[in-house]
């Protein structure tokens, strides 16, 4: 499978994302502003409004680091469980949520493919920048359907490869040259970031993810791209 610039044993790579994300958690919210100029918060809050949370719904959470995601969906008053692998990503976002004087949520470390939560528990499943540091994705996705009520409704908030011409060039020549930079520069670790940017590159294309999304059990699946694919929401109905 791949790791970032090169391939590795599929054993292997849970554990080099995991130290990837131990690595980064204590500089990770500063570096999504720097490398998005901000416009991660935006995406974040569009995804969320199309998840569209009602109160008192439970929602997983998935690959929820620091709680970016968690924290908006709280806000409309849903039962949030953020889960992720690292548990240094989570311990950031303990940490934030207490400083926000939110007490609710709860925190848990799971690995995306293998979860420990029983079947049909939760109203909706969010994933947002996690689905392509996972090994085996078709199996991530499965699980989300296992652990969503019938009725249920996923929702994946990822980079993909955007189709604006002259764009795709300007992205591709930031992100090989600069990201790793600024990873350098900021977070004095420039490899972790340029595995970020070659994962980011061979996460498959919005048609071929939206077919695996299907083959998970999913219907009515729809893609969204933002600004031209750069990043997409795909969405999909358990029944
Ligand atoms: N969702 C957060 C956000 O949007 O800010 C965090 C995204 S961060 C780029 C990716 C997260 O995926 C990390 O916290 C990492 O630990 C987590 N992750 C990677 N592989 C995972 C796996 N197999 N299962 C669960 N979480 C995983």
């Amino acid at each position: 499978v791949s790791f970032g610039y090169r391939d590795v044993d599929a054993s292997e790579k849970t554990g080099m994302v995991r130290s990837v994300f131990s690595g980064v958690a204590a500089k990770y919210d500063l570096m999504n502003d720097a490398m998005s100029g901000g416009l991660h918060r935006l995406w974040k809050d569009h995804f969320v409004r199309r998840v569209n949370p009602r109160k008192d719904e439970a929602i997983l959470d998935m690959a929820g680091g620091t709680g970016d995601i968690a924290f908006r969906l709280h806000r409309a008053g849903a039962q949030v469980t953020v889960a992720d692998i690292n548990p240094e990503m989570l311990a950031v976002g303990q940490e934030r949520a207490k400083k926000r004087g939110i007490d609710d949520l709860l925190w848990s470390e799971q690995n995306a493919e293998q979860l420990s939560f029983s079947d049909r528990s939760f109203d909706a499943y969010t994933i947002a920048f996690g689905i392509r540091n996972v090994t085996f994705i078709d199996k991530a996705l499965k699980e989300a359907h296992r652990v969503l009520k019938f009725g249920g409704r996923f929702f994946c908030l990822e980079f993909s490869t955007t189709t604006w011409p002259g764009f795709s060039e300007m992205y591709d020549a930031y992100s090989h040259h600069l990201v790793p930079k600024l990873g350098k520069l900021l977070a004095n670790d420039e490899d972790s970031y340029r595995y970020l940017v070659e994962s980011i590159r061979r996460f498959p294309s919005m048609p071929e993810f939206e077919r695996m999304i299907k083959d998970a059990g999913f219907v009515q699946t729809k893609v969204e791209p933002i600004l031209g694919g750069l990043v997409a929401i795909h969405s999909g109905w358990k029944i």
